[in-house]
């Protein structure tokens, strides 16, 4: 997929609308999800621009895949979630509703959340 530059996440990381930023350095961003599912739920995101997660493993550099992944371990702890655990999504294309062209994964936390996609019955 060609990446599209004026997505939302896009214009997150240069600024262009506001975010509740939870960490930031010059290859990661973190910010709370705008529409919550969960007590926490934290966005992160490479600012480099990887439409999805295929897209990020197939041709990000090995350095800023491993950097990006143990960002993710670390924030979770920033927040505190590694004491209590918590849930790790990645939607990549249409079929798992992917709503924004810029790569990222969800954390969701802060309670306990039940078995993985309980709200439907996926085999329907
Ligand atoms: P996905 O459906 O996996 O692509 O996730 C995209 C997420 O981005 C959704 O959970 C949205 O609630 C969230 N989102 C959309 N716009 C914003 C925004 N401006 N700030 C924070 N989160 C957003």
């Amino acid at each position: 997929m060609a990446y599209e530059k004026n997505n939302i996440f896009a214009k997150i990381i240069r600024g262009e609308i506001p975010s509740q930023k939870i960490y930031e350095d010059e290859k990661v961003l973190a910010f709370n999800d705008i529409s919550r599912a969960a007590p926490i739920h934290i966005l992160i995101i490479p600012k480099g621009e990887y439409s999805d997660f295929q897209s990020f493993v197939s041709t990000a550099n090995p350095e800023d895949i491993s950097y990006f992944f143990k960002k993710v371990g670390e924030i979770a702890a920033l927040v505190g979630v590694d004491k209590t655990g918590f849930r790790l999504i990645s939607n990549i294309g249409s079929d798992s509703h992917q709503t924004v062209p810029h790569f990222h994964v969800h954390i969701l936390a802060g309670k306990k959340l039940g078995p993985l996609l309980s709200t439907d019955n996926l085999l329907r």
